[in-house]
């Protein structure tokens, strides 16, 4: 499975580092495909590149990469746990915001990045990216809660959890001190993923397939774990189709809630 999933990981990237399909291939230095553990559970998407990763064609090797590193140690995973990629794979003069047409040209390979990992979490940094996996959400109001993906995402069966970007935890100890929380609960949020998706569930949440090895007892025994106390409550859509939402178990947002930010809310 891993080897495939390599394999078909890096043609993707392949495709990604010559594309052509929307104006930003004019500006990049190198593209950025995305990196990350092929067999994990958790996908981490972001908006666009910035200055760094256009110079390494690595996601978030920036400052606010060095932000989502310190969140992740914060519940005990590595970069190299969890797969990190972005909405668009070539950054944005002046790194604007990513336009319709751009995201949309860029959209099949963040779908096909997904069909392959087949995750059961996709936390989604900034609005650009929740827009993606939770239509018509608003960030101040949709971060820390959890929602159904549309498979249509190229995400067969997964929630989506949203958070800020790390760059606007960057810039204010307020929404740093609500992404920590938020990032508390993604361990928790993965358990029910797991469970939702009838997926076993494991002692330990971690989103990686060797992190998760070495967490198994070793007579394989399916322990208790606290967080699974929690359920997401999945509502069944009208008819009988895909359910259309999760209970939204949300963090209360701050009063000093990112409300002077305006680029990645
Ligand atoms: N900001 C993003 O949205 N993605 C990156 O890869 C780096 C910074
Ligand atoms: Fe291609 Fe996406 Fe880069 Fe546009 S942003 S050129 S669609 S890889």
């Amino acid at each position: 499975m891993r080897d495939e999933r390599r394999v078909a990981l890096e043609a993707i990237a392949s495709e990604v580092r010559v594309c052509t399909r929307c104006r930003l291939h004019e500006g990049r230095t190198r593209a950025v495909p995305g990196e990350g553990d092929p067999d994990t559970e958790v996908a981490f998407v972001g908006e666009g590149p910035g200055l760094n990763e256009d110079r390494e064609g690595r996601p978030f090797i920036g400052r606010a990469g060095g932000m989502l590193t310190r969140l992740l140690a914060s519940v005990g995973w590595r970069r190299e746990d969890v797969f990190i990629t972005n909405v668009v794979k070539c950054r944005p003069p002046d790194n604007r915001d990513p336009l319709p047409d751009e995201m949309a040209a860029c959209a099949p390979y963040l779908q096909r990045q997904l069909a392959v990992l087949d995750p059961a979490v996709v936390v989604t940094l900034g609005r650009f990216s929740m827009e993606t996996f939770i239509p018509g959400a608003r960030i101040s109001q949709a971060h820390g809660t959890t929602h159904p993906v549309d498979a249509a995402t190229g995400a067969r069966k997964a929630l989506a959890f949203a958070m800020y970007h790390p760059a606007a935890a960057l810039r204010s100890t307020g929404v740093e001190r609500t992404s920590r929380e938020d990032m508390a609960r993604v361990p928790s949020v993965l358990v029910q993923a797991r469970e939702w998706r009838g997926d076993p569930v494991l002692p330990a949440a971690s989103p990686a397939a060797d992190a998760v090895d070495r967490a198994l007892p070793a007579d394989g025994a399916i322990l208790d774990h606290p967080a699974a106390e929690e359920r997401v409550v999945v509502e069944p859509a009208a008819g009988g189709g895909t359910p259309a939402r999760a209970a939204v178990a949300a963090v209360e947002p701050g009063s000093d809630d990112a409300s002077q930010l305006t680029l990645f809310q």
